[in-house]
């Protein structure tokens, strides 16, 4: 007997797929690759196939034969958030995206629409998926007026052909993940701005990068609202201009939900105070000799380090760390701010290709796959002044479990190379 729903990919989101199709009374099996038999075997006799963003469109047997199906138009081949927005039982949410600062800008936007009185709850590429929050909805574990916030992948926008958020955020668009696309950046951004497809123009919000007209304006680290002043970044952890274009996205979500001077009530400013971005994100480890140690694993693209230097003084003081799984991704930009770099150390899988890069415009040494090693180093060629920075432009995956691992065993090799110059006696 056939199981009607087939879900492709048993990570976190094809789980959460089956699970959802199970409380709407749908029998459902996972499958990933390699299938047990035939591809085109596995996905026939379905009415409903259903792709967890991991699953790679160029490379899966399974999601090939799946699309050779849809197209001649026997069965639906939906993504699991597609699924899940489908079954949302207001069918109403609010969706971010861009290359940098999605989870940032959900985990904020959610704070401060919960500090201003509409309850809302985090969702998708966040670690939650939609799936999951239908269904809980539908089993009554979560109130269905909540408003998911979600975070969105461009994995998670293919085949998403009806998800229509009342209001949706597309904060930037830089180098990254190429190697999932045949037609490369242009693909990338193409499916990243597909986000908008079912949203009212009025409710498009671009980030401070792109053009577009906007309510929020940030001038001098203050932000504007309708030329109105609403808050100075500087007495915020979002002082940091990548964070003010993160604010200033999460501002523009909240004046679409809000009740007109929402956004002015002081539940709404003392929530933007209270408010912290996540670990990982240039967090600083340890302090010595005039030396800060910051962790910024969750930089996985260019761009991403480009924000973390221009966090820093002017003028070669930063240390950098470098490397790991590459994702076709043009490194060439790193070299906007090669003034700040005073050396850099490549490890993992794309050393050779960060090197090309950087040869002749910044120094820089090699390291193989020795993390601790390539920490040690970076440590000795600081000076007083300087910041070591593990900002490593890549993903985690060639050497580490995630970007989480990554950034602890930096601290932990940190803290135990600081520990041994000053005479082991503790933490540092
Ligand atoms: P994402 O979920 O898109 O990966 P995060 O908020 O987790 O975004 O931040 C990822 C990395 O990008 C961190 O290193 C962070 O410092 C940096 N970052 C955050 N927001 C931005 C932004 N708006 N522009 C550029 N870099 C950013």
């Amino acid at each position: 007997m056939m199981k009607p729903c087939l879900i492709l990919g048993g990570g976190v989101s094809g789980r959460a797929a089956r699970r959802l199709a199970e409380t709407l009374g749908m029998e459902a099996e996972i499958l990933s690759d390699p299938a047990p038999c035939p591809p085109e075997e596995a996905v026939a006799h379905r009415s409903l196939l259903v792709t967890s963003p991991g699953v790679v469109p160029l490379t899966s047997p399974l999601w090939q034969a799946a699309a050779r199906r849809a197209e001649r138009g026997e069965v639906e081949f939906i993504s699991e958030l597609e699924f899940g927005f489908r079954h949302l039982p207001r069918r109403r949410c609010i969706a971010i995206t861009g290359t940098n600062g999605k989870t940032t800008t959900t985990e904020l936007a959610c704070h401060l629409l919960n500090a201003s009185g509409v309850p809302a709850v985090t969702a998708g590429n966040i670690g939650v998926p939609l799936s999951d929050i239908a269904a809980d909805m539908r089993e009554g574990k979560l109130q269905p007026e909540t408003l998911p916030v979600v975070e969105v992948s461009s994995f998670q926008l293919e085949r998403a052909d009806s998800f229509a958020p009342v209001a949706a955020a597309l904060l930037n668009l830089e180098s990254d993940h190429i190697n999932r696309y045949a037609g490369g950046f242009e693909e990338y951004c193409e499916v990243k701005r597909g986000i908008f497809r079912h949203v009212p123009e009025e409710n498009r919000i671009f980030g401070l990068s792109l053009p577009a007209p906007r309510r929020v304006e940030v001038r001098a680290g203050r932000l504007f609202v309708d030329g109105r002043e609403l808050i100075d970044t500087a007495g915020t952890r979002l002082h940091a201009p990548h964070n003010q274009e993160n604010l200033a996205a999460a501002v523009e979500l909240a004046l679409r939900l809000l009740p007109e001077g929402g956004v002015f009530r002081r539940e709404f400013t003392d929530a933007i105070l209270s408010f912290e971005p996540g670990r990982h994100r240039i967090e600083l480890v340890a302090e010595q000799d005039g030396i800060r140690y910051v962790n910024d694993s969750k930089a996985t693209n260019p761009a991403s380090v480009l924000a973390a230097l221009r966090t820093l003084p002017q003028r070669r003081c930063a240390v950098l760390l470098l490397g790991g799984l590459d994702k076709g991704m043009d490194f060439t930009p790193l070299l906007e701010e090669k003034e700040r770099v005073r050396f850099a150390v490549l490890y993992g899988a794309c050393r050779a290709a960060i090197a090309a890069v950087l040869d002749g415009k910044i120094p820089f040494a090699e390291c193989g796959n020795d993390f601790e090693k390539a920490v040690e180093i970076a440590s000795a060629h600081a000076l007083p002044g300087d910041t070591v920075l593990l900002s490593p432009a890549c993903a985690s995956m060639d050497m580490f479990r995630d970007y989480k691992e990554r950034g602890d065993r930096f601290a932990a090799a940190v803290h135990a190379l600081l520990s041994e110059r000053s005479g082991g006696t503790g933490p540092v």
